[in-house]
C-alpha cells in the first residue's frame, strides 16, 4: 500500500489559479505559481530543476512534494510523410500511441496532434487495431494534456527555433473512445484551450466518437466551439451492429437524432467519419443511403480508405473505387472529401494504433 502521506501533488493538469493556490498552500506567494504554470505549458518542462527563475530552496522542495508527470517518450518513428508516431509511457507503466501529421509538405509546415483518450478501447470495433488489442484503462485529464507537452518537447528537439505554436490542431482520433472517458477530455480541453497556456483554439479540436449517443447530448450542452466528428461507417443497423459494436446500444436512428440535437444546440456542422471497406459498405447504393441519411443534416463527411490490419479480414478498396464513392457522393450535392493518407508505412495511420507489446517484446518498432 503507498503511503498516503509520501503521495506527491501532480501539478500536471492544473490551471493558473489551481497552481496559484497551491503554491500559497504551501506556504510561498501565489506569483511562483504563474511562473510554473508557463514552464509546464509554455516550456514543456517537467523537471523542477530546470524551472531556473524559481529560487532553490523552492525547486528542492518542490522535487520532493509535488511532480509534472509529462509522459515518456520511449520510441518514435518518422514516416516518409512526416507524420511521427511516439510511443509513450505513463508513469504506471501504460502505453499508448500520439501521432503528429505535418499539415503541408513545406519547411515550415505546422502539425495537427492526434491523442489518444483510453488505453485500448472497450468498444471494439471489427475493424480497428485498437479494439482488437483490448482495453486496459481510461486516461487521466493530466497524462492527456501530456501527450501533447511531450510530442511538442519532441518536436523542439527536431525543429530548434521554431515559433511556438506548431501544434496549432487536435484532433481525438488516436487509440479509444473520448466520449466514455467524458470528464477527462472535456478537462483536457481546456487545458490545451487555455489562451495562458497551450493555446489551441476550440475551433482548431475536433472529437471523434464512434457514436456514444449519451455522450454527444452532454458535449452538446457544453457549448464548446469543437467540431464533432462521428464514425458511421454504416447506413443501416445491420451492418453497423457487427462493425460498431456499440451500434447495439445506440442503433443509427439515435444516433442521428443526436447528431442533430448536437447541430441545434451548438450551430456547428458535424462531420461523419466513413471506412470505405472494400465490399462491405462501398456499393453505389451504399453512397445512396448515405446521401438520404445525412443530406437534411448539412453534414460534412470525411471518407477513409481503410488502412488494413494484419489478422483482420477487412481489405482496402482500389484508388478508382474510392474515388468513384466520392464522386457518387459529389453527385448527391453532399460536402464530401477523401481523406489523405498519412503515416501507413509506420502505421499511424487511423486505426492502425496498439499498445505495441508482444509477448513482452517492443514490436514493430
Ligand atoms: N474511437 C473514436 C476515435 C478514434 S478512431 C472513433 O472510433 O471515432 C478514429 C477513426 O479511425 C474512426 O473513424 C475509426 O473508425 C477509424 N478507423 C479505425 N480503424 C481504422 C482502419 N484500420 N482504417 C481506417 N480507419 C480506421
Ligand atoms: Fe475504439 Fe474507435 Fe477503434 Fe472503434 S474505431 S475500437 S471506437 S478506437
Amino acid at each position: 500500500m503507498p503511503d498516503p502521506d509520501n503521495v506527491k501533488t501532480e501539478l500536471l493538469g492544473m490551471d493558473m489559479s489551481a497552481l496559484e493556490n497551491y503554491l500559497v498552500s504551501i506556504g510561498q506567494a501565489g506569483f511562483r505559481g504563474r511562473q510554473i504554470h508557463k514552464w509546464i505549458y509554455e516550456k514543456n518542462t517537467a523537471s523542477f530543476y530546470e524551472m531556473s527563475d524559481l529560487p532553490r530552496e523552492l525547486r528542492q522542495r518542490l522535487d520532493g512534494t509535488a511532480v509534472v508527470s509529462i509522459p515518456r517518450v520511449l520510441k518514435q518513428r518518422v514516416s516518409r510523410d512526416g507524420t511521427r508516431k511516439f510511443l509513450m509511457e505513463f508513469e504506471d507503466k501504460k502505453r499508448v500511441e500520439t501521432v503528429l501529421i505535418p499539415q503541408s509538405y513545406e519547411k515550415d509546415s505546422r502539425f495537427t496532434l492526434c491523442l489518444s483518450t483510453q488505453v485500448g478501447c472497450p468498444v471494439n470495433c471489427a475493424f480497428c487495431a485498437t479494439g482488437r488489442s483490448g482495453y486496459q484503462r481510461s486516461l487521466k485529464d493530466y497524462e492527456i494534456v501530456g501527450e501533447v507537452l511531450s510530442s511538442r518537447r519532441e518536436l523542439s528537439k527536431k525543429i530548434k527555433n521554431g515559433p511556438d505554436n506548431l501544434v496549432n490542431h487536435i484532433v481525438y482520433m488516436g487509440m479509444g473512445e473520448p466520449l466514455l472517458n467524458y470528464e477527462a477530455v472535456i478537462s483536457s480541453i481546456h487545458r490545451i484551450n487555455d489562451h495562458r497556456g497551450i493555446n489551441i483554439g476550440q475551433r482548431n479540436i475536433t472529437i471523434s466518437t464512434a457514436g456514444e449517443v449519451k455522450g454527444i447530448e452532454r458535449l452538446a450542452r457544453e457549448k464548446l466551439q469543437v467540431t464533432l466528428a462521428i464514425s458511421l461507417h454504416a447506413t443501416s443497423d445491420e451492418l453497423r451492429d457487427q462493425l460498431v459494436p456499440l451500434n447495439r446500444k445506440y442503433p443509427l436512428k439515435s444516433l442521428l437524432q443526436a447528431a442533430n440535437y448536437f447541430i441545434l444546440e451548438t450551430g456547428r456542422r458535424v462531420t461523419f467519419e466513413y471506412v470505405l471497406l472494400d465490399g462491405v459498405n462501398n456499393r453505389h447504393e451504399d453512397a445512396q443511403k448515405l446521401a438520404y441519411l445525412l443530406k437534411p443534416l448539412l453534414a460534412n463527411i470525411n471518407l477513409i480508405p481503410y488502412n488494413e490490419v494484419e489478422g483482420l479480414p477487412y481489405r482496402k478498396p482500389s484508388r478508382d473505387s474510392a474515388i468513384q464513392f466520392h464522386q457518387w457522393l459529389l453527385n448527391e450535392g453532399l460536402n464530401a472529401t477523401l481523406r489523405e493518407e498519412h503515416g501507413t508505412d509506420i502505421e499511424a495511420a487511423c486505426g492502425q494504433l496498439r499498445a505495441e507489446f508482444k509477448n513482452g517484446n517492443l514490436t514493430k518498432y
